[in-house]
């Protein structure tokens, strides 16, 4: 027997995590982090389901935190096996993941110092040494090679776009394939390449953070001038929260254009801050197949911005009040630097905070978005008079027409469709589409639900 246990991902985009049974074999696809509601976030505190040293192996399907940011976790409580990627998601995950536990520790040390947290003392989920540890356990398969996870189960992965080295996972076990599709990227981006069109499957996982939504057909880079020039000639400081790597770049790629075509100031002085950032773009050469960028793009993609490298440098920038660009993670502003930025330039009409991807409930950023009028960061709250602005059709993740349209060229119909990885009205509205549309059987799981695949 086949089962299916859906340990996250569902009614929120965060926490992807998938445990497969044949047997006495147990398999995850995908470890993430719980992100944004506190019950959510506190799901990352919780006894794992199963017993992690129970678990042969896992498989990864893009490096970021929401989809691999727990295996730390599962290593430190005893997980021994091998965890399969793409080379590019082991590379990213090697930038990423001690740089995670490196935050973690950060904030549980600001935490104690500054004693707002509950917990006396606060302790972090992990630390940069669980990180490294949990490194160990990465190996980099082929793309579109086929490779054992444990007896009588073998995967595949195909790119998906999204950001460099993500991919669907096509699991096979007992002449049953099951599709989980990752985050899908989109057709059209203007760094990655499109999503590999879809192979057989008898069963699909199908992402949905923009189950509800397309993505507005106006020219990003057109809003993304016009909100920099003009924060600029107010005197302002334009702030984007944003993942560091993959997304930073794609930022980076689009400003350099931007200046290039006088569309904003070229002298105007743009910061990168983030110590990952010129490991980043080192990886963007390195997996030069992946995405349409040409050599010398990738190298112009250094000189677009300043690189912050210290916390003294960061801390500089706050004090600065001329105009710039500041790009800081995290990119929903759950943590990292860009929240001491928050701390300084929310305050100040002339100010931008400019979202460039997707915020899932409950973050700092969903909740900037929504309007509200102050900001708890580090325990206090701090105003915003700031402009809070969104550029949605920058998002790295397939729109509603965009999943239908790749699904739609899927070889057969699946004798049954999961819809994950969205909020519940974005997940129910691709359940809806894929039903109508497709005519596939399609539900949307619950938290720990299992499913029997025959
Ligand atoms: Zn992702």
């Amino acid at each position: 027997m086949l089962t299916l246990k859906f340990l996250g991902a569902t009614g929120t985009v965060t926490g992807s995590k998938y445990l497969l049974r044949h047997g006495d074999q147990q398999v995850l696809v995908d470890c993430g982090l719980f992100q944004g509601y506190k019950q959510l976030r506190l799901r990352n505190w919780d006894a794992f389901p199963v017993l992690p040293a129970a678990i042969r192996s896992v498989v990864l399907t893009h490096a970021h935190l929401d989809h691999s940011g727990f295996l730390p976790v599962l290593v430190s409580a005893g997980f021994r096996g091998k965890v399969y990627c793409t080379e590019a998601t082991r590379d990213l995950c090697h930038i990423l993941l001690p740089d995670s536990g490196r935050l973690l520790e950060e904030e549980a040390l600001y935490a104690n110092r500054h004693n707002y947290s509950k917990h006396k003392p606060a302790l972090p989920l992990y630390s940069e040494a669980d990180a490294l540890r949990a490194l160990e356990h990465l190996v980099a398969v082929p793309v579109g090679h086929e490779f054992a996870l444990a007896p009588g189960m073998t995967a595949r992965l195909q790119l998906a776009g999204h950001i460099l080295g993500a991919a669907s996972v096509s699991l096979e076990c007992e002449g049953r394939r099951i599709l989980f599709s990752g985050d899908v990227g989109r057709p059209n981006d203007p760094i990655m390449r499109p999503p590999t069109a879809l192979g057989a499957f008898d069963y699909l996982v199908v992402e949905s953070t923009y189950g509800d939504r397309c993505h507005e057909a106006s020219d990003p880079r057109a809003r993304l001038a016009d909100i920099i020039s003009k924060t600029a000639a107010r005197g302002g400081v334009t702030v984007i929260p944003s993942f560091a790597v993959g997304r930073a770049q794609e930022l980076l790629h689009e400003i350099g254009q931007l200046k290039r075509a006088g569309a904003i100031p070229a002298a105007l002085p743009v910061y990168l801050n983030s110590p990952m950032a010129v490991d980043a773009t080192r990886l963007y050469m390195k997996h030069h197949g992946q995405h349409r960028l040409d050599e010398q793009a990738c190298r112009a993609l250094g000189h677009v911005a300043h690189i912050v490298n210290s916390v003294e440098e960061s801390m500089a920038l706050n004090r600065r009040q001329t105009p710039m660009v500041i790009i800081a993670a995290s990119g929903m502003a759950t943590g990292g630097r860009v929240l001491h930025h928050l701390k300084a330039f929310a305050g100040d009409a002339r100010n931008t905070i400019l979202f460039a991807g997707f915020q899932a409930a409950g973050t700092r950023g969903a909740r900037l978005l929504a309007g509200e009028t102050s900001v708890k960061i580090h325990g206090e709250y701090y105003p915003v008079r700031a402009r809070i602005e969104m550029i949605g059709n920058l998002s790295a993740h397939a729109d509603a027409d965009e999943i239908m349209d790749w699904l739609a060229r899927a070889p057969a119909a699946p004798r049954q469709c999961f819809v994950t990885h969205g909020e519940p009205a974005a997940a129910d509205a691709l359940r809806r589409r894929i039903g109508e549309r497709l005519q596939w059987p399609c539900r949307v799981p619950e938290y720990l639900e299992e499913v029997v695949l025959d």
